[in-house]
């Protein structure tokens, strides 16, 4: 479970969250969409435990994140937009220094190779990757540890289509684990009818919330908001 409420957050005078509220429930994928600087990624690290809040309340999995961060981070995994990896190390390397950081048993390295079909790269470094096998790093990493919730930023801008398809099945498989799934995304065309709520994110707030089988184009004349905001 993720609940935020009235997430407040300024950068100098710039208000960037503005009384933003949310919830994303257990075995669903939510997705939060909104135009650049909506606030999007803001929340994402506040809920993360890696961003503050100027006012407001946050919670992961039960837990109050701006008051007890490691115990919230214990129970999420983060994938956070451009993840970049030492280029020296390995795919099993990268996984087996955050299977290390996370407690996680090493046994998971190999099953989260093969969920992310890195199994015949694992021993190529990071550095020698193209950018969408290394986001498929990123999201081994994600799956690494068994947590609860599963926060992921943008996670498809540089898959190609099928691996981008494969992202969404695979989170849908996480949730169906009982997971609490939370994606930032504005390639909206391509997650129609692969979530089960999307929440519309603008000028640092929740809009409204959208029918997460008409987010194509074709199908967005019924959300005038959703024109404007994406
Ligand atoms: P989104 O993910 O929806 O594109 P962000 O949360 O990244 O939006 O950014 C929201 C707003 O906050 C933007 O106007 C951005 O310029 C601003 N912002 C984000 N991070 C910082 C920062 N570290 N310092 C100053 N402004 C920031």
């Amino acid at each position: 479970m993720i609940l935020t409420e009235n997430l407040t957050q300024r950068y100098g005078r710039h208000e960037v969250l503005r009384g933003l509220s949310l919830d994303a429930r257990e075995g669903e994928v939510t997705l939060l969409i909104g135009s650049n600087g909506a606030g999007k990624t803001t929340t994402l690290r506040i809920l993360a435990g890696l961003g503050r809040a100027s006012s407001g309340s946050a919670r992961v999995a039960g837990i109050d994140v701006l008051r007890h961060r490691r115990r919230a981070q214990r129970q999420l995994s983060y994938l956070p937009q451009g993840v970049a990896f030492h280029p020296r190390l390995s795919c099993r390397q990268v996984l087996g220094f955050y299977a290390r950081l996370r407690g996680v048993d090493r046994g998971r390295i190999d099953h989260v190779l093969d969920l992310t079909g890195l199994a015949v790269h694992a021993e190529k470094r990071a550095g020698k990757l193209s950018g969408g096998l290394r986001q498929r790093l990123g999201l081994a990493t994600l799956l690494l540890p068994d947590v609860p919730v599963l926060l992921l930023d943008e996670p498809g801008l540089s898959l190609d289509p099928e691996w981008r398809g494969k992202l969404q099945s695979l989170l849908r498989d996480e949730a169906a684990r009982g997971k609490t799934v939370l994606v930032t995304t504005h390639l909206l065309a391509e997650w129609e009818g692969a979530a089960d709520r999307c929440l519309s994110c603008r000028d640092g707030r929740i809009e409204g919330e959208v029918d997460p089988d008409r987010l194509r184009p074709e199908n967005r004349i019924l959300i005038p908001f959703l024109k404007q905001a994406v």
